[in-house]
């Protein structure tokens, strides 16, 4: 699906140490790019496949020929999503999945040789493809912001000072944005990693502050990279600004499978509004995207529903238009979480 917009991969981890003393089967086989998964209350019932752009097998250990390694998957997603805002596109990157699948792991990773997820290895390469450059007419800049969605509020996770929620606002060109979100001016890749710690710090700080956890709140990392072109014999310059979104989603697990109740019922229902919205937004696109490819005829696409949740209305700009936009579902390995994973594995199908 190389022109398709939105490209699909599937991430299974290995077990944890509740499902190892569960004694937990795994239910998930991958073969290239296809998965599936096994129905452990009925094991009589067909295996489920999927097939995605990307199938990664991280459960076993590196030694395992078929293991996917942090480095794999960047050089799969983020290699590729980086090119395109090289190329002038917006694009988004979002982990989806329940909490504890992985998505932290696989977005933000650990910092330690070889654990560093997509986030911070995009960084390290964009830096690495700036300081390359020997054009001298070509010149960069780059600035980050760090916000958090909770209950459709919006949290600045590089101003902390700034604890009152920020008003999302629509520019008449430029489109959603949310007014007074920090934007820092950042040079080197060590300035990028102190706000991401910063930012990552401040996030846990507000969750254990307003008792309740980050897995319940979307995380939203922007870079807005700007490329300028002088010309110096007309003395004009040109510009092509790409903003690039990098989402670990909150934890798609069901409310109701919770028992929640009063507040957390609440936040449940709304973090399920925007993963639900942010679905549809993404399978509106897919839709339009494979009709285009395949009969070159722009259908009218049905009414995308940005303005159902704050979180696709922000990412408005990276999602449609001009850009191209990646999904990684995380997914756990254990029978225990059939359900959940299965729900995933549907919400990433719908995304192709
Ligand atoms: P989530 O963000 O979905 O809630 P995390 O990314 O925090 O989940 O993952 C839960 C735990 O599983 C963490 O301890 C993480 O280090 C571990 N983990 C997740 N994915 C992998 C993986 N691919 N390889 C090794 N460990 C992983």
């Amino acid at each position: 699906m190389s022109g398709a917009s939105v490209k699909v991969a599937v991430r299974v981890r290995p077990f944890n140490s509740r499902e190892t003393g569960k004694e937990s089967k795994c239910i998930i086989q991958m073969q290239g790019n296809s998965t599936t998964i096994l129905n452990p209350k009925n094991p009589k019932e067909p295996a489920k496949s999927f097939s995605f752009d990307y199938s990664y097998w991280s459960h076993t250990t590196p030694e395992d020929p078929t293991f996917a390694s942090q480095c794999l998957v960047y050089n799969d997603i983020g290699k590729e999503m980086l090119q395109h805002a090289f190329e002038g596109y917006n694009v988004c990157i979002f982990a989806y999945g329940q909490t504890g699948a992985g998505k932290s792991y696989t977005m933000m990773g650990k910092q330690e040789e070889g654990q560093e997820g997509i986030i911070p290895l995009l960084c390290e390469d964009l830096f690495e493809k700036i300081n390359d450059n020997n054009q001298e007419e070509l010149s960069y800049s780059v600035e980050v912001s760090y916000m958090e969605i909770y209950c459709e509020r919006v949290r600045d996770l590089l101003n902390p000072k700034n604890k009152g929620n920020l008003r999302v606002r629509e520019h008449p060109l430029l489109g959603p944005y949310v007014e007074d979100l920090s934007k820092l001016a950042v040079t080197s890749y060590t300035d990028i990693a102190d706000l991401m710690d910063a930012g990552n710090k401040a996030r846990t700080v507000a969750a254990t502050n307003m008792n309740e956890t980050s897995s319940r709140s979307h995380a939203v990392f922007t870079i807005v990279f700007t490329q300028r072109k002088h010309d110096s014999e007309t003395d004009l310059s040109t510009e092509k600004v790409s903003k690039i979104s990098l989402v670990d989603l909150a934890g798609s697990e069901r409310a109701d499978s919770t028992g929640a109740k009063g507040t957390r019922l609440k936040e449940g229902a709304n973090i399920n509004k925007s993963l639900t919205t942010l679905g549809k937004v993404i399978s509106a696109l897919a839709e339009v995207d494979n009709c285009t490819s395949k009969s070159k005829k722009k259908k009218k696409s049905d009414f995308i529903p940005y303005r159902d949740s704050v979180l696709t209305w922000l990412l408005r700009e990276n999602l449609g238009g001009n850009s191209r936009t990646a999904m990684v579902a995380a997914l756990s390995p254990a029978d225990i979480n059939y359900d959940e994973t299965l729900g995933t594995l549907r919400y990433a199908d719908r995304a192709k």
